[in-house]
């Protein structure tokens, strides 16, 4: 078949879902253009790492074209998708629009500040590669300035830090952040003394980790307790100001360092879409991931709301938005062969989160279980899941050498 009358997919957004989509479709009888503004895939699970200094960016995202070197049917194409004309069929990229047959939208999240003005211009978040090496600057900055800093109740301030969120990203953070300060910074700035640094994680809920079983948050709680990380349930978060954080109940804590990882929200494509909205701004889909009213149009990953067996809306987890990226692919072949398309239906792989070193709580095939074994489990799939094997190799070489020597490598402060 002449390439030029082969379909025409567009795929936005590198990130999961995009990626499955594409990959899915590599000897599929198609043309594929695959736009993100980024020209990298980001392994979004280990951005906390860049934060706490324990990976460098380049470990955790890697070209999206040296992904698709051998796909012959895919073009890349780096810039934001700043309009989507659904009835007319293209989108609108640096300037100029491009036509399609099939639409796979796929342009993932940003973080929710809910409204809150202060707290998105103080506050620090992990979303991309910017915002977590600014969280690491700012992180190692405040060390910086302690160590200068001749006032102890200032110190103190600089050395309180604060997280907003009990889900695992705040867990994950809390946990890696202690242990960094506990473990390694105690070492290069022998004169500090940080016995006044503390790590606190304000969740406003009962619990941290809400989705996981009762026992997993209980073990949860335990263990960043144990990593002395003061966990505060039940405390909401009123506002920041860069110099201080107001509690709901009134009561303030003096601190420079607010992380908030506490909601997320569709991307800001989504908003402009003319298409009925859930929860977090998330488009609506039917069971076959598509648009209702737009068939060839399809929604996928954390930017699509869509429920499971239970009526429960599926979670903005990676695993979800690989499950929905493959049946967007294989619906599209089916359409392209005047077939129904099929149902989605996701098969929960478990749930795993880690604490920090030798910590982690795992849910895999109904058995809950935690501490060092989950913690293996942890390393192993997320090393196995980064792409590139040069990637695998030197995040495998770094977090043993981290492990045996207590010396997180990216320790660098750079300009942002
Ligand atoms: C800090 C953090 C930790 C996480 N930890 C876990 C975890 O442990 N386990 C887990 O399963 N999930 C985790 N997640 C969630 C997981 O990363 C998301 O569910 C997943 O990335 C969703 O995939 P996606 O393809 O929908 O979106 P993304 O992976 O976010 O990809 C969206 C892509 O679209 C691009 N894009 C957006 N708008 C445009 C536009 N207008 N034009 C062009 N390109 C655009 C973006 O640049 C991006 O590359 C975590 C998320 C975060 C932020």
């Amino acid at each position: 078949m002449n390439t030029i009358h082969k379909p025409h997919i567009v795929i936005i957004g590198a990130g999961f879902a995009g990626l499955e989509t594409a990959r899915t479709l590599a000897k599929a009888p198609v043309r594929i253009t695959l736009i993100d503004k980024n020209n990298h895939h980001l392994f979004q699970p280990l951005l906390y790492q860049i934060a706490i200094a324990g990976l460098l960016p380049s470990q955790v995202a890697y070209p999206v074209r040296t992904i698709f070197r051998r796909q012959k049917n895919l073009a890349f194409q780096m810039g934001e998708v700043t309009e989507v004309n659904l009835h007319e069929k293209f989108v609108k990229l640096n300037g100029s629009a491009i036509g399609y047959d099939y639409l796979v939208i796929a342009a993932g999240a940003r973080t929710n500040f809910f409204g809150f003005d202060t707290l998105e211009k103080h506050g620090l978040q992990l979303k991309d590669i910017e915002t977590a090496v600014t969280t690491r600057n700012h992180l190692l900055t405040m060390f910086e300035k302690a160590s200068l800093e001749a006032d102890s109740e200032k110190r103190k301030a600089m050395l309180t830090f604060i997280i907003v969120g009990g889900g695992p990203t705040g867990v994950e953070t809390a946990g890696a952040l202690s242990e960094l300060v506990m473990h390694v910074m105690r070492k290069d700035y022998p004169r500090l003394n940080l016995k006044d640094a503390r790590v606190i994680l304000l969740e406003a809920g009962p619990a941290l980790i809400a989705a996981y079983p009762d026992e997993l948050r209980k073990a949860t709680l335990h263990l960043l307790q144990e990593k002395n990380v003061d966990v505060r349930l039940n405390t909401k978060m009123q506002d920041f100001n860069g110099q201080r954080v107001t509690l709901a109940d009134g009561t303030t804590i003096e601190s420079q360092t607010l992380i908030w990882t506490a909601g997320a929200k569709a991307a800001e494509l989504i908003d402009a879409l003319d298409v009925e909205k859930a929860s977090m701004g998330r488009v609506r889909i039917e069971p076959s991931l598509s648009l209702p009213r737009f068939p060839e149009t399809f929604v996928i990953g954390d930017a699509a709301f869509l429920t499971n067996g239970n009526g429960q809306p599926l979670p903005m987890l990676s695993t979800v938005a690989i499950q929905q990226g493959k049946t967007a692919a294989k619906n599209i072949l089916r359409l392209m062969k005047g077939q129904e398309p099929l149902a989605f239906h996701y098969q929960d792989p478990g749930l795993l989160a880690t604490i920090g070193r030798n910590a982690a709580v795992a849910r895999i095939f109904g058995i809950s279980f935690s501490g060092f074994i989950a913690w293996v489990i942890w390393v192993f799939l997320h090393i196995y899941r980064i792409i590139g094997f040069r990637n695998r190799l030197i995040v495998m070489l770094n977090w043993a050498w981290d492990y045996f020597f207590y010396d997180n490598q990216a320790r660098l402060i750079t300009r942002d």
